[in-house]
């Protein structure tokens, strides 16, 4: 049996409104303890999810606060328990008190995400859909809270649950023929197998294919700012997150380490990764940075490649541009539009000089950089085809998504080469059970305590 939890579920510091929340066996005696309604109906026997007016006490029965209070019966709330809710004003204090009033009258204190736990363990929510909660909780931009949203809503875990079943039935076919050893698996029916096999085999490598979009959504474009020394990249990146966030000096190779800070430009989110110079240093501190910006460089997404504008290209300049538009998209900023002696760069023939999108402005006044806005915004959507729309929610969102749908892609792979190869049904049952857990594994049907555990405590408590 459950304990009764409660918590407060509103960020800590003073707001409009506060609101504690509990969950358990008692749930609402333990509020009714604290709250009195009105009208004559007590809390405790309010009908579901009924909102009543009244006063909060403190635990010596002294007058609080006044607000609004609800309970919901199991198994229709939140966490499928008994739960109640109280809505006072947003006072640290008020609420700090409320909440000890509450433990006297029976809870303790909830752990982070033990509400949506509780909802996991009672079958409410399956793991990807917990796993959305959090996702929205910390939605960055509209299209990632969309995306957690549809999740939340179950899209991905229906599109899971057809291939679960669908392995599923496989599984009770195979076992009908293991009843009957002597006879052949007859070739029509090994037909139909191998393509039930090939259809969540194209299912799970689509749902793959998501991951790259998904992770992407959640966590950021990675956009990497290269150039030589001073043409302006820490400028940029301050201009662009709007605050000062690496340190800007006319030294060159400052940045000797790799800086980064996430910016929301045109509706999508990026990682802005400032680097130190990729430029050969007898330095030792230098030559770490050096390393470190060619490592950004190769997890890059997009990079803009920086330049001063009121000095011609150098070979230098040539060469950081090969080895970035050998990386991954790049845009050449021609940056200090403001000084007079400002001219375009002439990209030489082996820069791609055809599909180099050159942007000019200034990190300086800010001239330009709607441009660069509607530019990025613009890259941004070919890297996240419509995530926002067609297929929202159905998209892998993190490692362990992505790890758990590769090993059920595995069994079915392994499976239906094996029944390729004309192996019979029993050696076939490893690999396709192997599948089933693995996704069972993703939507929690029987993923172990300890992961479980994990992905829980990522939440805040309260929630
Ligand atoms: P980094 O080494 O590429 O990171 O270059 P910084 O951002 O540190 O800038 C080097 C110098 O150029 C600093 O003195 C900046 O103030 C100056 N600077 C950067 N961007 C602009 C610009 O758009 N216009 C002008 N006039 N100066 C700039």
């Amino acid at each position: 049996m459950s304990e009764l939890i409660a918590a407060i579920a509103t960020p800590p510091g003073p707001g409009g409104v506060g609101i504690l929340r509990l969950s358990g066996p008692g749930a609402a005696q333990a509020a009714a303890h604290i709250f009195q309604p009105l009208g004559k109906t007590p809390l405790s026997e309010a009908p579901d999810r009924q909102l009543l007016y009244g006063r909060v006490f403190d635990q010596a029965g002294e007058l609080l606060d006044t607000g609004l209070a609800f309970v919901s019966r199991a198994p229709h709330s939140y966490t499928g328990e008994e739960t109640a809710e109280i809505q006072c004003h947003g006072s640290p204090v008020v609420l700090s008190l409320a909440l000890d009033a509450l433990c006297a009258a029976g809870a303790r204190l909830a752990r982070p995400g033990e509400f949506t736990q509780r909802a996991f363990l009672n079958g409410k929510l399956d793991l990807t859909q917990a796993e959305a909660v959090i996702d929205l909780i910390d939605a960055e931009t509209p299209a990632a809270a969309r995306q957690a949203a549809e999740q939340l809503n179950g899209a991905l875990s229906r599109q899971i649950d057809g291939i679960y079943s669908a392995l599923t039935d496989l599984m009770a076919h195979f076992c009908a023929v293991l009843d009957y050893p002597d006879e052949d698996i007859d070739p029509f029916q090994a037909e139909q197998m191998g393509q039930i096999l090939a259809r969540q085999e194209a299912a799970l490598q689509a749902l793959l294919a998501t991951s790259r979009r998904g992770t992407l959504l959640h966590q950021g474009i990675t956009c990497v700012l290269i150039g030589r020394p001073n043409a302006g990249k820490s400028s940029l990146l301050n201009a662009l997150a709007g605050y000062e966030r690496a340190i800007v000096t006319n030294i060159p190779g400052t940045t000797r380490d790799t800086v980064e800070t996430k910016v929301t430009l045109g509706g999508y989110l990026f990682r802005l990764v400032d680097t130190a110079g990729l430029r050969d240093s007898d330095d030792p501190i230098e030559q770490l940075g050096v390393a470190r910006s060619r490592q950004a460089l190769a997890e890059a997404d997009l990079v803009l490649a920086v330049c001063d504008g009121t000095q011609p290209l150098r070979e230098e300049d040539h060469d950081l541009l090969r080895q970035a538009l050998a990386q991954a998209d790049t845009i050449l900023l021609a940056n200090k539009r403001d000084l007079p002696d400002f001219a375009l760069p002439q990209p030489a023939d082996n820069d791609a000089p055809n599909t180099l999108t050159v942007v000019s402005l200034s990190a300086k006044t800010g001239d330009g950089l709607d441009t660069l806005e509607a530019t990025l915004a613009q890259r941004a959507e070919t890297l996240l085809p419509q995530a926002a729309q067609s297929a929202a929610g159905e998209l892998l969102t993190n490692q362990r998504q992505t790890q758990a749908a590769q090993r059920a892609l595995d069994g079915v792979t392994r499976a239906k080469d094996a029944l390729d190869l004309g192996m019979t049904p029993d050696a076939l049952l490893t690999d396709v059970e192997a599948a089933l857990e693995a996704l069972g594994e993703l939507t929690g049907r029987t993923v172990r305590e300890d992961i479980t555990a994990r992905i829980f405590s990522r939440f805040c408590v309260g929630k």
